[in-house]
């Protein structure tokens, strides 16, 4: 089982690194990963097993952040009603997004970074995206909300960017106005 410690922190090189393209089908070790991440990332959503297990909780991981330098993550989002929408992703491309901007009112955060970090990460409201599954088969699909979010925080991953370098080091709140918070 994959512990809190297993996640890389974000001053870790990796971190910063552009992913590769990955070939199919999927190694065994990358098919335990994706499975490994999805456990993660359900039980820390349970807030009575996150805090027994010590694990911090989170609703996307990216196999940089366990050391991978492959452009795979995992999206476990638990709606309020319990159920789970999940998708694995391999090899995205954002093929169209909306003009609208949104921003995670209370800040965005990352398993990857263990500090508190003030300022808004503009992110597109909608986007759609083309990706394969883990047996290889192409979907695409458009995302909205806090999924988009998730999306493009994640995509950011595979190309070696933290949420926090997409805050205005100057202006952490800039344009706060033209973007709707959710
Ligand atoms: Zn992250």
């Amino acid at each position: 089982m994959l512990k809190t410690s297993d996640i890389l922190d974000e001053k870790e090189p990796i971190l910063h690194k552009v992913c590769d393209e990955v070939v199919f089908p999927l190694s065994k070790d990358d098919k335990k990963s994706i499975k490994d991440i999805y456990e993660y990332l359900r039980l820390s959503q349970d807030e009575e097993k996150a805090e027994k297990l010590g694990l911090r909780a989170g609703m996307g991981m990216a196999f940089p952040q366990i050391g991978k330098l492959k452009r795979i993550f995992v999206i476990s989002y638990k709606t309020e009603e319990g159920d789970f929408i999940e998708y694995t992703v391999i090899n995205p491309k954002i093929e169209s997004y909306s003009n609208e901007m949104v921003y995670v009112e209370e800040g965005e955060g990352c398993l990857s970074v263990n500090r508190e970090v003030e300022g808004i990460v503009p992110r597109r409201a909608r986007i759609t995206v083309t990706f394969f599954d883990e047996d290889g088969n192409q979907r695409t699909e458009r995302v909205r909300e806090e999924i988009a979010i998730a999306f493009q925080h994640e995509i950011d991953h595979l190309n070696g960017i933290m949420f926090t370098d997409r805050i205005d080091k100057n202006d952490p709140f800039k344009d706060k106005d033209k973007m709707r918070s959710i």
